[in-house]
């Protein structure tokens, strides 16, 4: 049976816990210490929620349901790489249909004032 979404008795939501706290159990981490990691510490109006951790029995279809949703991420990212892909190759079209801009003359060199030129009211020291 797959992990519920939220607790039947108090509605909080706690599916986006439920694969964090398998990765601390699968860490060595203690039940009761996971889930007070995960926000709902042993007090009296969590356990309706701890409940559902505690007695929650894994089968195939969690395993499934798993895959499903990796396959699902896996699509979502190659969708995004390729408009990424589209985006760049729109820029590129658009860089080749454009005028080529005039390319701008090379500055010129100006002669960089020396010792002797550099303030004419003083005399020069080396000459
Ligand atoms: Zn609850």
């Amino acid at each position: 049976m797959l992990f519920p979404v939220c607790c039947k008795s108090c509605k909080r939501v706690f599916r986006d816990k439920y694969p964090r706290y398998r990765n601390l159990l699968a860490d060595g981490v203690t039940k009761n210490d996971a889930l007070t990691q995960l926000g709902m510490p042993a007090e009296p109006q969590y356990m309706c929620c701890r409940t559902h951790f505690l007695t929650h029995v894994e089968d195939q279809s969690d395993q499934h349901h798993q895959v499903q949703l990796a396959r699902q991420r896996l699509t979502r990212i190659r969708i995004q790489k390729y408009q990424v892909l589209q985006q760049e190759e729109q820029a590129r079209r658009r860089l080749a249909e454009q005028p080529s801009a005039p390319v701008a003359e090379t500055p010129t060199i100006v002669a960089q004032p020396t010792l002797a030129t550099a303030n004419p009211a003083q005399p020069a020291l080396f000459q």
